[in-house]
This record gives C-alpha cells, sequence and structure tokens, in this order.
C-alpha cells in the first residue's frame, strides 16, 4: 500500500511572520488526517521551521542539494546542513533548477545519490515542456529523465526511499492543471517503466503529480489509480487551500 503524501513547495516565498503563521496553522488544519504533509521552505527559514513542527505531524525538507558533500561552493547547501536541520526530505530536479540552473539529468542523479547517503528521501521531479508535448514527445522526455536514475548501479535501492513527481512544465504556476487522464497516462508510463525494470520497486514507489493543483482540481487527480497525491507551489502558501488539497487526499 503506497502513502498518500501532499508537498509544498514554497519556492522563494515567505518572511518570520508568514512562516510562523502559516505553520502554526496547519499544524491544526492538517492534523489526522490520512496524508503525509511535508513543507519545503527557502532553506533560511529551515532552522524555524524545525522549532514550530517538531513534535508535529508535518514533515519538512529542503528545496534543492548542492552537488559536492563540502568545501569552497559559495552559497550552496550540503545534504549535511539539511540534516544538521532535521529534514527528512529534499526535492531533486525540479524544473525551474533544470531551466534556470541548467540542472542536468547527471547532476540530477548524482544528487539524488547524495540525498541517499544523507537518509534524505528525495522527490524526483520529471515533467516535459509544452513543445515536447505538442510534438508527441512526451514518453520520451520522461524517459529519459528517468532512466538518468534507472542506469545507476543501485538504483533499486535508491528508489526504496524515494518519491517521484510528475510535474508538466506547462502546468507549473500557469493556472493550467493537467487533467486527471492527462495526468493518469503519464503516471502509469512512470509506473509501468520502472515494471518492465523491477515490478515490486515500481508499484511501491509513490508519484505525486504537480501542476497548478488547486481545491477544486485535487479530487479529480487523486481519484486516478497511480496518482499518490501532489507536489502543490502557489496553492501551499494559501492555509485555507492547501489544508483543502491535504483533506481531498485523506
Ligand atoms: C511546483 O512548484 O512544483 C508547482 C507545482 O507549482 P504550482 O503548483 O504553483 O504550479
Amino acid at each position: 500500500m503506497r502513502p498518500k503524501i501532499v508537498a509544498g513547495n514554497w519556492k522563494m516565498h515567505g518572511s518570520k511572520t508568514m512562516v510562523e503563521e502559516l505553520l502554526n496553522t496547519l499544524k491544526k488544519s492538517t492534523k489526522n488526517l490520512n496524508t503525509e504533509v511535508i513543507v519545503f521552505p527557502p532553506y533560511i527559514y529551515l532552522p524555524q521551521t524545525q522549532t514550530i513542527l517538531e513534535d508535529s505531524h508535518i514533515q519538512w525538507g529542503g528545496q534543492n542539494l548542492a552537488l559536492a558533500e563540502q568545501g569552497a561552493y559559495t552559497g550552496e547547501i550540503s545534504a549535511a546542513m539539511l540534516r544538521d536541520f532535521a529534514c527528512g526530505y529534499v526535492l531533486i530536479g525540479h524544473s525551474e533548477r533544470r531551466q534556470y540552473y541548467h540542472e542536468t539529468d547527471d547532476d540530477i542523479a548524482q544528487k539524488c545519490l547524495i540525498a541517499a547517503r544523507y537518509q534524505l528521501t528525495f522527490i524526483l521531479c520529471v515533467g516535459e515542456t509544452l513543445e515536447q508535448r505538442e510534438a508527441g514527445n512526451t514518453f520520451n522526455v520522461i524517459k529519459k529523465q528517468i532512466n538518468a536514475i534507472l542506469t545507476l548501479e543501485n538504483w533499486r535501492d535508491l528508489l526504496q526511499n524515494a518519491i517521484l513527481a510528475y510535474e508538466p512544465i506547462w502546468a507549473i504556476g500557469t493556472g493550467k492543471t493537467a487533467s486527471p487522464e492527462q495526468a493518469q497516462e503519464v503516471h502509469q508510463f512512470i509506473r509501468a517503466t520502472i515494471a518492465e525494470q523491477d515490478t515490486k520497486t515500481a508499484l511501491n514507489l509513490p508519484i505525486l503529480y504537480g501542476g497548478s493543483v488547486k481545491p477544486n482540481s485535487a479530487k479529480g487527480l487523486f481519484e486516478m489509480i497511480d496518482i499518490d497525491g501532489a507536489l502543490v507551489g502557489g496553492a501551499s502558501l494559501q492555509p485555507d487551500d492547501f489544508t483543502e488539497i491535504c483533506q481531498c487526499n485523506s
């Protein structure tokens, strides 16, 4: 039985006041739901997040991690530093990292290996652009992104403690959600691609959908058999919306 998960990616949003208010609200509003709730604040708010959330049901993680484990890498944050603030999770390969910071599939695979070395559960994000979808290349693009992991020697071990997120780039921050059927088609393809190598790993792997998920689109998405939850951007900053999305997956 796969866990149900709703994760909030705050991106570069927030302030000390906002973190305090949002997390204290979510602590109450998402209590006793049958879904795992995870938040990804900007790095600088991780100490505050830890203070507010320790002893609560909500987990937290980093939006990224450095490719190196330590050293002269100005501005970077290592996996060990995330662990120092009790992060259990890390986002890897978000399309904004791929697009704006030129992260390659190889960088992303290395980051997954580092995350696993530090007992961080990674959420590996994959997804196609609108041009790729319209050219009929969605499955090829997704397969290439997943193969970056499946070609690693210990990929089975890596995926034991991992989550995948299908995030079509054309749906991120645009207000255009993929329809439940469009999302299910790709989720099913991801699971089948992994099942070709190992059925058990594929069946146990949680796959989240991300891309403009809102309370009114969440229910239909969560009814799909291969959609185990959501990675939520914009709506995760709105306590009522994020709570409602968590309730839809409970
Ligand atoms: C995201 O950043 O992962 C995301 C899905 O954003 P949004 O929900 O705003 O589209």
